[in-house]
């Protein structure tokens, strides 16, 4: 047990430097690209260079801030919060982009009770990262269902259903390797995001996808209980 005390510590000290080292890009990032917005203000004859400069910047940005979600040291808090209440509101928050997408965004709540416990800016993370991929598998609109329920007394099924592109069965198993993307604009972060969070929370994903069909994501997570979580409640370390 010490040797992987001693290990738990390192990795700690690791997060937490990445978590600086991400946190201290983004101030130059900004200053940056203040100064290309102004160049590129005045400078009639290279819009395109500046932007291609700015379009950059906020990839270097987008790929510093995902990271950043991942490296975040420390304690954190968990809560009895409600799982179907925490997707409404992802749903609500990216209703209108979908809508302009022609996508329709369907959630139906078949449990008794969804509450879990759990970090709920986190899950909601999740959600939003795996909505947003279900919208950009389809270009050309389409539904996006999403569905809760009970597996059991002790576990929720969510279940996000898509009409869109798939992948193969080779792509498949590469789903939530760092940095693979199909996207020319993508970082190939979220996924790999989804699962650490949901692993923190004990929780399992599992993706099946058919090309030309669509994906559809499980997520379980282990429902609160009462006697037993109370005790236990609030204190969750973070490697
Ligand atoms: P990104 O969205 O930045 O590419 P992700 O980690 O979210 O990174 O996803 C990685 C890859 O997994 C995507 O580029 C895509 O190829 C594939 N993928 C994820 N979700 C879906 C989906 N719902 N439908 C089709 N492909 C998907
Ligand atoms: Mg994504």
């Amino acid at each position: 047990t010490d040797e992987l005390l001693i290990k738990s510590e390192k990795l700690s000290v690791a997060g937490q430097l990445a978590a600086g080292v991400a946190h201290e890009i983004r101030n130059p990032l900004t200053t940056l690209r203040g100064f290309v917005q102004l160049l590129q203000s005045s400078d009639k004859g290279n819009q395109k260079y500046y932007d291609i400069m700015l379009s950059e910047l906020d990839r270097i940005n987008l790929i510093v801030s995902e990271f950043l979600i991942l490296s975040k040291p420390h304690l954190r808090h968990f809560d009895r919060k409600d799982v179907a209440n925490i997707l409404e509101s992802t749903v609500a928050l990216l209703d209108p982009q979908a809508n302009m997408q022609n996508i329709r965004i369907e959630m139906n709540n078949d449990s008794n009770s969804s509450f879990v416990n759990c970090e709920e800016n986190h899950l909601k993370q999740v959600f939003i990262n795996l909505i947003k991929n279900g919208m950009e598998a389809m270009p050309n609109g389409g539904n996006l269902k999403i569905t809760v329920r009970n597996v059991d007394a002790q576990q929720l099924h969510i279940e996000i259903v898509d009409e869109g592109v798939g992948v193969s069965s080779e792509q498949l198993k590469r789903l939530g390797e760092p940095f693979f993307t199909t996207k020319s604009t993508g970082t190939g972060l979220g996924l790999m995001i989804c699962y650490k969070i949901i692993t923190d929370h004990n929780g399992k994903i599992a993706i099946t996808s058919e090309i030309g069909e669509g994906t559809t994501v499980n997520i379980f997570l282990p429902l609160y209980q009462e006697v037993k979580q109370e005790a236990e409640e609030k204190l969750h370390y973070v490697e």
